[in-house]
């Protein structure tokens, strides 16, 4: 038994099972092995873990699909299903039994029921110790039997985990699993390893919930000869209370993200950080993530998810972002979110304008709302916060600067002179002035700048709304 050496090439997986949707921790497991295998050079690859029928549907597996693509965790070669494995599962567990690793145990589910109780009521470990073990073969029954792997009874198993140490298991707490059910099919345990080494994974990044698991594991590894892979076992999400992140705490589901429209980029970049530090960096490109992730980044104890951390990173990661992507990421943020799609023009305009919507937009919601003097035509229905600054004061002094905006060149410098000019003339403050104007043109007082507005649309577009606005 050796672990593989970090300069093999790096193989790593995320091995979801499907539930229906894509739970935020299994984004961070599988952006945790993307991005190590992606710095490496290495291989991400996708195994949907489907062999309980019942929650295996079509449907949850391609929850996984599209959280894995909406978070741009490609991965390499086609998804493996672990359900399309049942024989070779077999094929292995039968190999362990010819080369003596693991037996047949006849032993049925009331026998080992019967000898758990006698155990618990003599006050003994309830670990089922098979009387198969050592049978003779010449006493086995012609009788359906499961395959068990033969569990070392002493000394000790040293789990080497690149995050939590060396974690030692007594041997005498590991009973002789079942590779294989007396009806055939293989156990999850099994199906893990057989998998897990068939695709060549060198690296088992994943919840700590299942650093149990990894020591049961160990067992085939060595049974079948094979090379054991590096254990991460990365310690589990909690909520900001510090308790395992659960419903209460809010969204769970990856999708829910998408659809509350925080960009992928920023979920990345969160995630990353949900668990793994690089030094003081918060706010980081997926570049600088592959370039710096590494297992020693990854803390011993659990993160906690915080809102406001990533809302604070999705507003920066939209300030940054390329502006006809962000376009493009908010038509599948609208339809993650039920919402109509965007017209031709809509898309032109948002375009036209996004230089100066995206900043300070914590999320995709407050960008488009910041967006409705683009997205909506003529004419434009002030609000009731909007019609507050549109009284009849407010709209004589609209209605003396339009015909200033007439002959005017369109250029912010300008703009803001003839503005301040008519403020002055009031003897009033320029923001006096920019209020109307502003729920003149947008309707609302969540917008970007009056100028910014007034350049995007145009003069002519201008002097409409303000008419509109005037004479209403
Ligand atoms: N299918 C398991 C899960 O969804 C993951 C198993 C593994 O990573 O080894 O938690």
């Amino acid at each position: 038994m050796s672990a593989a050496p970090d300069a093999a090439p790096v193989v790593t997986r995320i091995a979801p099972s499907p539930t229906g949707y894509m739970h935020i921790g299994t984004a961070r497991t599988a952006l945790f092995n993307w991005l190590y295998a992606r710095g490496r050079g290495g291989r991400f690859l996708l195994r949907i873990e489907d062999t309980d029928k019942a929650r295996s549907t079509r449907e949850a597996t391609e929850a996984i699909y599209r959280g894995m693509r909406w978070l741009g965790l490609d991965w390499d070669g086609e998804p493996v299903s672990q359900a399309d494995g049942v024989a070779r599962h077999a094929e292995v567990a039968h190999q362990m039994l010819a080369a003596g690793k693991a037996y047949k145990c006849f032993s049925s589910q009331e026998e080992i029921a019967a000898f758990r109780e006698t155990a618990r009521a003599e006050g003994r470990s309830t670990l089922f110790r098979s009387p198969w073990r050592d049978a003779d073969p010449a006493t086995h029954p012609d009788a359906p039997f499961a395959i068990r792997v033969r569990a070392p009874q002493d000394g000790e198993t040293v789990i080497r985990d690149r995050v939590q140490g060396d974690v030692t298991i007594r041997n005498a707490e590991l009973d002789d699993m079942i590779c294989l059910r007396s009806d055939g099919t293989p156990t999850y345990m099994l199906a893990v390893v057989v998998d897990d080494h068939d695709m060549g994974v060198t690296h088992v990044i994943r919840g700590d919930d299942h650093l149990a698991n990894a020591a049961r594991q160990m067992m085939i590894y060595d049974a079948m000869g094979w090379d054991v892979p590096v254990w991460a076992h990365i310690p589990l999400i909690h909520g900001p209370d510090g308790k395992k992140l659960s419903k209460r705490h809010g969204a769970l589901g990856v999708e829910e993200y998408q659809a509350m429209g925080y960009p992928a980029a920023a979920m990345r970049n969160y995630l990353a950080r949900l668990g793994w530090s690089h030094g003081d960096d918060e706010f980081f490109s997926d570049e600088q993530a592959r370039a710096w992730f590494d297992l020693d980044g990854i803390g011993k104890s659990p993160a906690r998810f915080d809102t406001k951390k990533l809302e604070n990173l999705s507003s920066q990661h939209i300030a940054i972002a390329d502006d006809a992507a962000l376009v493009a990421e908010i038509g599948g943020y609208l339809a993650a979110s039920g919402q109509p799609a965007l017209s031709e023009a809509q898309k032109a305009g948002l375009l036209r304008a996004m230089y100066c919507l995206k900043d300070r937009a914590r999320t995709f919601p407050d960008l488009l709302e910041k967006a409705y003097f683009i997205l909506n035509q003529r004419p434009f229905v002030p609000d009731r916060k909007a019609a507050g600054s549109l009284d009849a004061v407010s709209r004589g002094i609209l209605a003396e600067l339009t015909p200033l905006l007439q002959d005017v060149s369109w250029n912010r410098d300008t703009l803001e002179q003839v503005v301040t000019q008519v403020a002055e003339a009031h003897d009033t403050k320029l923001g006096k002035v920019a209020q109307p104007l502003r729920a003149a043109i947008a309707g609302r007082t969540v917008s970007p700048s009056v100028f910014d507005m007034m350049l995007v649309i145009g003069r002519e577009e201008t002097l409409l709304r303000l008419k509109d606005a005037t004479s209403a």
